[in-house]
């Protein structure tokens, strides 16, 4: 079983290395360390250069002793939100958070901890595995820019659990969203507000009859749509003949995500050519969904580890992106975890001791799973 007092420990010692986005150094050389003394290959990739941070993703891998298991990769990111210099671990029984001043960073240490805590219980239990590989990623808070610059081609698993996300902690979240980015430009003529209106054609009635007849808020159970930011415009006196607007759409179905963004698109260039305006669409894509079920191996390989140990299996839909869009949109099957914090990205983030000895014992079951597979 998971030692309780020893991922304890690991983990109150990652809370103490200050870790914000891009300065992930000092908690990168402790991991690489770590992985080490654990018999991991360990290789740090070059993302710290590549996006401006000093620490690179590490990469680590250990040789399966167990033929024909699955092989797996366990992942978790090493910043936090912001940085923790100034935090003041607050522990009551079973609980840990900080003074209430600054956020207590269990995002996503309490992964990394429950990993590292799972990997040495299974190997001080002596029972045979697959190969494992553990991903550790940087600058995953700032949008997923670790994972980015990473190549993914590195990643040799069959599965992988991303141990990065709230309450409960094993539980399984099975799907998120892919998410749009969208930019505006519409372009109308610019006139003289009262001397000749007439020769005017205002970029922004272009806009808000565009957003007047546009589906937003909440579309259906899986899509959401939202126009964020409206600039245009220079004087009271000037018919308005630029708009710029910034818009989104998410949606854990790629079809309706794709009839949303064109919705949009297309009432964005019929009400601007309506009144002899232009609008010109431009979409990026945050990141890619992913939808696995019940019927798929990495899933049920999940279940199996939550019987293993006792907890009820929770199935979880994601609202927001994570390392595992990254992941799975470049073709490495995978899921997020419960790590059982709770309130993260907050002054009021806390976690159960327990809760975090439930989530290394989560991956234990899974690394013995996977090593019986063909059983
Ligand atoms: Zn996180």
């Amino acid at each position: 079983m998971a030692n309780k007092e020893r991922v304890t420990k690991l983990f109150l010692d990652l809370l103490k290395i200050n870790s914000p986005s891009k300065r992930e150094r000092k908690v990168a050389d402790f991991l690489k360390a770590r992985l080490q003394s654990l018999g991991f290959d360990v290789c740090e990739d070059d993302a710290g250069e590549k996006i401006g941070g000093d620490a690179g993703n590490i990469i680590a891998f250990k040789k399966g002793t167990a033929p024909g298991a699955k092989s797996i990769f366990l992942g978790a990111h090493i910043d936090t939100i912001e940085s923790t210099d100034k935090l003041n671990v607050v522990i009551e029984g079973d609980e840990v958070r900080s003074d209430g001043t600054t956020i207590l960073g269990a995002d996503d240490k309490a992964g990394i901890a429950a990993i590292l805590e799972g990997i040495e219980s299974v190997l001080d239990s002596g029972s045979s595995h697959g190969d494992i590989q553990v991903v550790f990623n940087v600058a995953e808070e700032i949008g997923l820019m670790g994972s980015r610059a990473m190549d993914i081609s590195q990643i040799n698993a069959d599965f992988g659990y991303i141990f990065d996300t709230q309450k409960p902690a094993g539980g399984i979240t099975v799907s998120a969203p892919s998410h749009a980015n969208m930019f505006i430009d519409i372009k109308g003529r610019a006139a003289h507000a009262g001397m000749a209106p007439e020769h005017g054609i205002s970029a922004i009635l272009a806009a808000s009859n565009a957003i007047s007849k546009m589906k937003l808020g909440r579309i259906d159970f899986e899509t959401t749509a939202n126009i964020g930011v409206i600039e245009g415009g220079k004087a009271r006196n000037i018919v308005p003949d630029h708009v710029e607007i910034k818009a989104e759409a998410r949606s854990r179905d790629e079809s309706k995500l794709l009839a949303q963004v064109e919705h949009m698109t297309a009432v964005f260039e019929s009400e601007a050519e309506a009144i002899g305006a232009n609008a010109v669409v431009r979409c990026d894509r945050e990141y890619f969904s992913f939808k696995w079920t019940q019927d798929d191996e990495i899933v049920k390989l999940a279940v199996a580890a939550c019987n293993k140990i006792g907890i009820e299996p929770t199935f979880m839909d994601g609202g927001g992106g994570s390392d595992a869009n990254i992941f799975n949109a470049a073709g490495i099957a995978c899921v997020v975890v419960g790590v059982g914090y709770d309130g993260a990205h907050s002054s009021s983030e806390r976690i159960s001791l327990n809760d975090l000895a439930t989530a290394a014992a989560f991956v234990q079951a899974i690394i013995e799973t996977a090593a019986r597979a063909e059983e």
